[in-house]
């Protein structure tokens, strides 16, 4: 379980995240969900332990993340950050083995748990030797989920992990994504920007407004017992958005039938 209290985070005195409040359970994937700028990466780097907050604490499991113990804390974290951030420079396997390498696991080993996580995440081994610019946008983000995986981690938190991809690939990556979690039962936090996609992943939704956590629940409570008027909003949007996508489909179904 994660639990954040009283955490907040400046900037060069413009506030990232102010005063949040949150947790995410064991074993389940709670979904950090808010617009551009509303400090849904700020909350993950501070979890991760790679900022430090100004003030409040952090528990992972019970244990207090402070600059001691967020090593030790760390190794049990999976991260994806905004954008997969894989080395250019290094092949698809490289950027998976990288800490399995540098903590001195056996060749046959790591290679044991890579031919794992390609069956899991169902990326072609063959594509193991190509570098990042080689891959599709979406074999980039299986590549970033195996990596991080790769020492097994409890928890896995990803920003925005299928934020840059088109719908088709997106969908797919959204159905595997979603059996792998099911498959691992780790907890998972996971950052999007779209209602449907949290709804889709977690039961538990976290909204964020300006740096604040505004609401926690699930999606109907959100839709239903909305706890100031920017959730209605924000909720609106989004339904807004989903009907709009739909749209042309049931316009041109209509027209064949
Ligand atoms: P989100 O991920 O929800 O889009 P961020 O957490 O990236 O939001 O950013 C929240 C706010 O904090 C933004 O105003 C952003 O400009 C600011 N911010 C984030 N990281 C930094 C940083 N390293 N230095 C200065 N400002 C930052
Ligand atoms: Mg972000």
């Amino acid at each position: 379980m994660i639990r954040l209290e009283n955490v907040s985070k400046s900037y060069g005195g413009s506030i990232a995240v102010e005063h949040a409040a949150l947790v995410a359970s064991g074993r389940r994937t709670t979904a950090l969900i808010g617009p551009s700028g509303s400090g849904k990466s700020t909350l993950l780097s501070l979890i991760v332990g790679l900022e430090t907050p100004d003030e409040g604490t952090i528990e992972i499991d019970g244990l207090l993340l402070t600059p001691q113990s967020a090593q030790r804390l760390r190794r049990r974290m999976g991260y994806v950050i905004q954008d997969g951030g894989l080395f250019p420079h290094l092949t698809a396997r490289r950027n998976i083995d990288i800490m399995a390498r540098e903590l001195g696991w056996p060749v046959g080993r790591r290679e044991a748990r890579l031919d794992e996580l390609c069956a899991l995440t169902r990326f072609p081994s063959a594509a193991l030797d190509r570098y990042p610019l080689e891959l599709s946008g979406g074999q980039r983000q299986r590549v970033s989920l195996m990596r991080a995986l790769m020492l097994d981690p409890d928890m896995l938190l990803m920003d925005e992990p299928l934020g840059a991809l088109d719908p088709m690939i997106r969908a797919d990556l959204q159905d595997d994504l979603k059996s792998i979690f099911e498959r691992l039962a780790k907890t998972v936090v996971l950052v999007t920007h779209d209602l449907g996609e949290a709804a889709f992943f977690a039961d538990k939704i976290i909204l964020m407004n300006h740096g604040r956590v505004v609401q926690q629940g699930c999606f109907a409570e959100l839709v239903e017992c909305p706890a100031e008027p920017f959730v209605r909003e924000f909720v609106r949007a989004s339904l807004r958005r989903i009907a709009e996508m739909n749209a042309p489909a049931t316009a041109s179904k209509a027209r064949e039938s």
